[in-house]
């Protein structure tokens, strides 16, 4: 063991940024994201649907985005999607134990699962949406474009 000089790993490295695929978790998914943990029951609205990888930007394996937050020290049910398909199973994993090695208020934990690829949570940047009042025309990402049906959007209806 020879890093004395940054714990942790040091500050986040710029070129680090989440991939940030999108899917949709099949219905049937919800339903075993429940039943996957009999001892605790969720409710369907804790199930996270509309998915976004979280893992650092990747070129193979898996995408992976978290489900369901169980509340115990057991882990958190997550999903996983290969490009161009849908979601196929939930499993539950254990939370990666890395920390940033910050005191106090600093310190901050992957929020990721234990053998993840990629970097922890706290190095990468989310690169999908840097500006909060994204416009929509400059971010490709349609996890944070607005619904297309928003009320306000539609034309006139056309009378007969
Ligand atoms: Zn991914
Ligand atoms: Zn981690």
């Amino acid at each position: 063991m020879s890093r004395p000089l940054t714990p942790g790993g040091g500050p986040a490295t710029p070129e680090r940024y989440v991939c940030g695929a999108v899917a949709a978790l099949p219905l049937r998914l919800v339903s075993l994201a429940l039943e996957i943990t009999p001892g605790e029951r969720g409710h369907p609205l804790d199930v996270a649907t509309r998915l976004r990888c979280v893992l650092e930007r990747h070129t193979d394996g898996p995408h992976s985005d978290l489900v369901r937050e169980v509340g115990r020290s057991a882990g958190e049910v997550w999903t996983q999607w290969e490009d161009g398909g849908p979601p196929e199973y939930v499993c539950l994993l254990p939370d990666c134990p890395a920390d940033n090695g910050e005191p106090g208020g600093a310190n901050e934990a992957c929020t990721l699962y234990e053998g993840h690829s990629g970097a922890h949570s706290y190095h990468c940047a989310d690169a999908a949406c840097p500006d909060a009042a994204c416009p929509d025309a400059a971010c490709a990402d349609p996890a944070c474009a607005d619904d297309e049906d928003a009320p306000g959007t539609r034309t006139e209806p056309v009378p007969r």
